[in-house]
């Protein structure tokens, strides 16, 4: 580290760390190293779309080491946090041991199964680039099966694609996964012919889209039914046993697959002071995002609760717009701290919420008024391929979007299985 310089420590690379450290990395007063599990920023947005193996992951994700090229007060540190030792201002990552002056946290959240052991073993979630890999796999790998299978009963259940929950993301991978159906499975699977709907949808709200209006809400509602999902509302998924999932009306589904989009829960920091984690684990913050009863120490995005907005006197919602916002002014804001000015407030500004539910038609609350259809769905692909990081990311998706929305013919149904080990015998140093 330089000398005269402060070292800011970040431990998340997504929408909130990326732009805290795209703000704070023009002032060189300071040395910043960025700590994350993975070794690239991507775009939890359109996960689903690569697992729908519409889009391939490197058209939304970006190597942290190739942003900072070139900008050698910023370091990139492969690890994963395992506690923070705010007395020492020191953090323990699975890969070694940093020390900081100000420590940012900004892990966003992991999956929240509820309790159900079941589930967390066997349901698949649908936050990650992994994940979202691993789906692809599993779903083509259970398509083969089906083609072989020669028991109706076992056929049925490698068909039937179970989607809890009935947010965004339950609604726009159940959307493309219809479509995928509908367009590719008759060209490709001549074998299946007894298609019917194998796609449900199962939210434990009356409505899909909750924290939309009721005009989106309803849209979503319309065009998945007519897509041929079987929407299940006012119930909840409690159990998967046996490759059957269990509903709390005592209904089972037969399936091999469960995607599991049902909640959140803010990824836990192990040595936070007291009273500093609030509901939904997420970290309580002052209006500058200072955590609560902690000296030097910040939290963004998803991982954190503000409540000092008077327009969100609960928080925020957990959406990226949020953790862009925060993550721009907490860099600007440490500097104004090393000069001694006052730091600048959060207040969100809210631009809207849009999902897409099929081909050409989604649905945006916008601050004024509603769309839907094909104009929602334009707007939708604006506002999706803006934030990607890089030119070439941008390009290359609005290129792979234009080939795969008019053909209806995405070419990436590979199923491609890496080792999971490594296979080098490396030094202790070495080991992730
Ligand atoms: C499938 C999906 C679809 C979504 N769709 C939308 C949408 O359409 N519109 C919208 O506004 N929002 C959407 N969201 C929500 C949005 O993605 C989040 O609000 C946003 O990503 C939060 O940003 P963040 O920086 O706080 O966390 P994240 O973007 O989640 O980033 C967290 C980072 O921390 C790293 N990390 C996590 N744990 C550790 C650890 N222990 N050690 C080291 N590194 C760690 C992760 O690798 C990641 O890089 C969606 C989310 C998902 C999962």
């Amino acid at each position: 580290m330089k000398e005269n310089t402060k070292h800011v420590i970040v431990i998340g690379g997504g929408f909130a760390g990326i732009n805290f450290v795209k703000h704070l990395g023009k002032d060189k007063r300071f040395t910043i190293t960025l700590v994350d599990r993975n070794n690239y920023h991507f775009f939890p947005p359109l996960v689903y779309q690569v697992a729908a193996a519409f889009i391939e992951s490197s058209n939304i994700s970006y190597p942290f080491r190739r942003l900072f090229q070139e900008k050698s007060h910023i370091r990139f540190h492969m690890g994963e946090l395992k506690r923070i030792d705010p007395t020492e201002k020191k953090v323990e990552t699975t890969t070694g041991t940093l020390s900081y002056d100000y420590l940012v946290l900004a892990m966003g959240t992991g999956t929240n199964y509820f309790g159900f052991e079941n589930i967390a073993k066997y349901a698949m979630p649908m936050k990650t680039l992994d994940d979202a890999m691993n789906l692809r796999n599993h779903i083509l790998l259970r398509m083969e099966c089906a083609v072989r299978s020669t028991d109706p009963s076992e056929r049925n259940k490698a068909l039937n694609i179970v989607i809890a929950g009935g947010g965004p993301t339950g609604v726009e991978l159940a959307g493309i996964l219809a479509e995928m159906g509908r367009e590719i499975v008759a060209k490709e699977y001549p074998e299946l012919t007894d298609l019917k709907s194998h796609l449900y949808i199962i939210n434990s709200a009356p409505v899909l889209l909750p924290p939309m209006s009721e005009k989106a809400q309803q849209e979503a509602y319309t065009v998945l039914n007519k897509l041929g999902a079987k929407i299940i509302l006012n119930t909840k998924v409690v159990d998967y046993v046996s490759g059957n999932v269990k509903l709390s009306t005592g209904e089972t589904i037969p399936t091999d697959t469960l995607i599991w989009t049902s909640g959140v829960v803010a990824v836990h920091v192990e040595g936070l002071p007291e009273g500093a984690v609030a509901r939904g684990g997420r970290i309580n913050v002052d209006a500058y995002n200072q955590v609560m009863h902690a000296e030097s120490i910040f939290a963004l995005g998803d991982q954190c609760l503000l409540t000092d907005d008077k327009n969100y006197p609960e928080g925020h919602p957990q959406v990226a717009q949020v953790a862009i916002q925060q993550g721009s002014l907490l860099g600007r804001n440490l500097s104004r701290l090393i000069e001694g000015k006052p730091m600048k407030p959060f207040a969100y500004r809210n631009k809207g919420t849009m999902a897409i539910i099929s081909k050409y038609r989604a649905v945006a609350d916008l601050p004024k008024g509603f769309l839907r259809g094909s104009i929602a769905w334009v707007g939708w692909l604006f506002v999706h391929i803006i934030p990607l990081i890089s030119f070439r990311n941008k390009f290359v998706l609005a290129m792979n979007w234009a080939w795969s929305f008019v053909t209806n013919d995405p070419t990436l149904r590979l199923i491609l299985r890496p080792n999971k080990e490594e296979k080098v015998a490396s030094s202790k140093d070495c080991k992730q």
